[in-house]
C-alpha cells in the first residue's frame, strides 16, 4: 500500500514555488501517488467603509482577469515539471483557509507546502505554511526554503 495516495500541493509563483514543485513531484513519484496543484488568488476587493462610496476606475481589478492569469501560470508551471495534465485548482480566498478546504475536498493525504514564500522570511513557518499546518486535518510537509 501506497504511503500517500493524493498530493496537494501549493503554489505561489514565488521562487520558492519551484522547488515545493520538485519535492511534492519526487514524493508523488516515490509513493505512486496523484499531483495536484493548487493557487489561491488573495484578491480583497475594496471596501466601502467611508462615506464616499469606492468608484475610482484604477482600484476596480476584475477578479476574472486575475483568476485567467493564474490558471495561466499555473499551467506553465505544471508543464515546466512534467506535469501539464495534473489536476490544477485555482480559487479566490484566504489562502491558508482555501487551501485546507480543497486539501479535504479532494481527499488529500498530504499538503505540501513552502516554510515560505512571497511574504519573506519572517518567522521560522510563513503564515500560510503556519496555518495550514495548525487546520490541515492531514499530513503537512513543510518544504524548508533557504533566504
Ligand atoms: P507564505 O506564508 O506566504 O510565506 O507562504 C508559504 C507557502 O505557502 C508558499 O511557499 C506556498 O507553498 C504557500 N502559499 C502561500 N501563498 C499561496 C497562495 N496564494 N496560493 C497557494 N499557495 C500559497
Amino acid at each position: 500500500m501506497s504511503l500517500y495516495k493524493t498530493i496537494l500541493v501549493a503554489v505561489d509563483f514565488s521562487p520558492a514555488a519551484e522547488a515545493v514543485t520538485a519535492r511534492a513531484l519526487e514524493l508523488a513519484a516515490r509513493c505512486d501517488a496523484g499531483l495536484e496543484l493548487i493557487h489561491v488568488v488573495e484578491y480583497l476587493p475594496p471596501l466601502d467603509i467611508g462615506y464616499e462610496p469606492v468608484t475610482a476606475p484604477e482600484w476596480s481589478v476584475d477578479e476574472q482577469v486575475l483568476i485567467d492569469n493564474a490558471r495561466q501560470s499555473l499551467q506553465t508551471l505544471a508543464e515546466r515539471h512534467g506535469v501539464g495534465s495534473a489536476p490544477q485548482h485555482v480559487e479566490l480566498g484566504p489562502p491558508r483557509h482555501v487551501i485546507v478546504r480543497v486539501g479535504e475536498e479532494r481527499g488529500a493525504d498530504l499538503i505540501v507546502i513552502g516554510s515560505h514564500g512571497r511574504h519573506g522570511i519572517g518567522r521560522l513557518l510563513g503564515s500560510t505554511a503556519d496555518g495550514v499546518l495548525h487546520h490541515a486535518p492531514c499530513d503537512v510537509l513543510a518544504v524548508r526554503i533557504q533566504s
